[in-house]
């Protein structure tokens, strides 16, 4: 099994790797830069360099990069639109750059035009993307929440995104909060046996290639994105043994992005983690 944690870049972007390696991560997953602004610093050679060489040193694989809070592809506002298409294009080159293997993408927020033109919005924008970036990581569109207009809290949506977008070199990552408090109740026995059949129908389990394991802090269907630390959320401790334990998700990286108040909270979470995944 591989189990890790979202790190912090902090210093410079190698040093992501020896935290995570501290923490015992087998897979992990990355900010490229500050998700909350437009601006970028290029990467430096010697950064990159020593990133991947101390991950192939720790063996940590898969590698995920997470796109930017303020990337919106779905958005009908022009500018905002154009600027996402835009900074998308830097992050994925980023994300090559790096040599990742998964560009992590929200589907972003539809603000009122509607799910069915929002969605449309994050084809046309993705496909622009690809034309112009050719990336070689693999965009992986991640399940959300359904706060606010936010697609993705449907797994039709991430369907309708497969059949839209032209590339073969697309996958999901699911994350187990945001479907739980978007109404799949994979905190049951009975549900998340539902939830994964579901899942197999509509998007395929062979396009499911990582999974973000967070608990929740918010209820059923209650659409609030706040993540939780491990077994101690709504999903709990017996439904996140079953989800590390489930034959058709296990050989999936599982990565959390659970809360970092304090240090010790990622030592906590990892060791929860693998001892209800039954490994020691
Ligand atoms: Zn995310
Ligand atoms: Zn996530």
């Amino acid at each position: 099994m591989r189990i890790g944690l979202h790190v912090s870049i902090a210093g410079s972007i190698d040093q992501s790797v020896d935290r995570a390696a501290a923490l015992g991560c087998e897979t992990m997953q990355i900010f490229s830069r500050n998700p909350r602004g437009w601006r970028t610093k290029p990467l430096l050679k010697k950064e990159v360099d020593a990133f991947k060489r101390k991950r192939k040193k720790e063996d940590v694989w898969p590698v995920l990069v997470h796109i930017p809070y303020i990337i919106n592809l779905a958005s009908p506002k022009e500018a905002l639109w154009k600027a996402s298409i835009d900074s998308y294009i830097d992050d994925i080159i980023r994300t090559d750059t790096l040599g990742a293997e998964y560009f992590v993408t929200h589907l972003g927020a539809h603000t009122g035009s509607g799910e069915k033109a929002g969605l449309e919005r994050f084809c046309k924008g993705l496909n622009a993307v690809i034309r112009k970036a050719r990336p070689k990581t693999m965009i992986l569109l991640e399940t959300c929440a359904g706060q606010g207009s936010f697609l993705g809290h449907k797994f039709e949506h991430i369907r309708y995104i497969l059949n839209n977008v032209k590339s073969r070199n697309i996958g999901v990552c699911l994350d187990t909060c945001h479907i739980y408090v978007a109404g799949y109740d994979i905190a049951s026995k009975k549900g998340l046996e539902d939830t994964v059949k579901r899942f197999d129908k509509i998007v395929g389990l062979d396009n499911l290639k990582a999974i973000h394991l967070n608990d929740a802090k918010g209820k059923l269907g209650s659409n609030l994105d706040r993540h939780e630390h491990i077994g101690k959320g709504m999903i709990k401790k017996a439904g996140m043994q079953r989800i590390l334990r489930h034959p058709k998700l296990r050989d999936l990286p599982f990565v959390m992005e659970t809360p970092k108040k304090k240090e010790k909270d990622e030592v906590m979470n990892m060791k929860t983690a693998r001892t209800l995944a039954g490994l020691k």
